[in-house]
């Protein structure tokens, strides 16, 4: 458990007493998180406790494979060594203070860290595919006019335990019979903005020994940062690049998606060329339908043109609407004329389906509304 000078909790009472705690505490003292260590960190702290190093691979199958939710259930690692991590470690130090469950099956956690601020993961299910979307911040510095994530800025980057520790909950949702058979990092925050806690958390869950999940499973999606693209390239794992795009010129780019002032489509669409021709994989293109804005059949001719030449995938994503933005998806038929565009342009293109609907499953919505109070109170 969590140590913080606030003690020990469960339940959403004690969780509200505690946060006005936490709001007059300078630090929260938690102990390391055991999923904040690879396989070569845990393994030498098997070495430094005088255990074998092959506990580590007994340890990490316990967390990533066997979803235990308690040191103590991993019971092939001897008491002494369950001790010790008792000692050292927490497994998970967040908790979940809302679970929704959507009518198409689709879950969502808000998860409450250790110094109190608040995050969202997303577990969809379609078909055979058990899809779960994770966040890399705590809110975001992009300021996306559309997107709920970033309305307030951004707090802090996630620790790599912390961006374990989603799937490793969300993992915990599914039944016996079910895996976590891909992993989008499209929640909130920019994840190239925290590589260095990003790239670990997502090796681990690509290592056989972990999570063991295949690189083309897993997917960042960025707002375009190019030395972050050049940096996940240089990474050497086929990691799959989705680039939030939104627009196919950098006047209503600059509009939509404001740090494009200081970056530009050159310079992404330039970096995004790199990382297919480094890493082999067709880079999607993402595009938020917003009625009225970006969604004119010439601004898809105008997508069309750019993309034309490239190997290219576009996502195009109906506005989810966000309760304090006026901002709506355009009816169907203006979608379905879009997407006619796109295609006489050869463009490879889905139209996605809103999944979740019903639980604001869309970024940032269940962090923004227990931001503002405006989340249901009860359990
Ligand atoms: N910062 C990264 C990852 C987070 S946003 C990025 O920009 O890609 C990931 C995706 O969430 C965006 O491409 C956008 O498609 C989607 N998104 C955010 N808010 C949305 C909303 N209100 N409606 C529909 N999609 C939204």
């Amino acid at each position: 458990m969590a140590s913080t000078d606030g003690g020990s909790y469960s339940g959403r009472c004690a969780h509200s007493l505690l946060r006005t705690q936490y709001s007059m505490m300078p630090a929260v003292v938690t102990s390391p998180r055991l999923t904040d260590l690879d396989r070569a960190a845990l393994s030498a702290w098997c070495l430094d406790q005088g255990a074998e190093t092959y506990r580590a691979d007994q340890i990490r199958r316990w967390v990533f494979g066997k979803r235990v939710s308690d040191i103590d259930e991993m019971h092939d690692v001897p008491n002494s060594l369950r001790e010790k991590l008792h000692e050292q470690f927490v497994l998970f130090d967040a908790e979940v203070v809302k679970h929704q469950i959507a009518s198409d099956r689709t879950e969502k956690l808000l998860l409450e860290l250790a110094d109190g601020e608040h995050l969202e993961c997303v577990l969809m299910r379609e078909t055979s595919r058990r899809t779960v979307c994770i966040s890399t911040q705590v809110g975001c510095a992009m300021g996306c006019v559309f997107c709920a994530s970033g309305l307030n800025g951004v707090k802090r980057n996630l620790a790599t335990g912390e961006i374990l520790e989603q799937v490793l909950r969300l993992d915990r949702l599914l039944g016996p019979d079910e895996r976590i058979t891909n992993v989008v990092v499209m929640g909130i925050g920019e994840p190239l903005a925290n590589l260095k806690a990003l790239l670990p958390a997502l090796d681990t869950l690509n290592e056989k020994g972990a999570l063991g999940l295949g690189a083309r499973r897993i997917t960042v999606s960025t707002v375009g940062l190019p030395d972050g693209i050049r940096a996940l390239a240089a990474h050497g794992k086929p990691y799959n690049l989705a680039v939030s795009l939104h627009a196919p010129n950098d006047e209503l780019r600059n509009r939509i998606v404001p740090v494009n002032a200081r970056i530009g489509l050159d310079a992404i669409l330039a970096a995004a060329d790199e990382y297919f021709a480094e890493t082999g994989r067709r880079v999607t293109y993402e595009y938020v339908l917003l009625r009225g804005i970006n969604d004119e059949v010439e601004h898809a001719r105008q997508l069309g043109a750019l993309l034309r030449d490239r190997n290219a995938h576009v996502n195009l994503i109906p506005m989810n609407p966000v309760e304090p933005l006026h901002l709506d998806a355009p009816s169907a038929v203006q979608m379905t004329k879009f997407v006619d565009r796109l295609e006489q342009a050869g463009i490879n293109v889905t139209l996605r389906k809103r999944k979740g609907a019903d639980i604001d499953a869309a970024c940032g919505q269940l962090r923004l509304q227990e931001q503002t109070g405006s989340l249901d109170p009860s359990p």
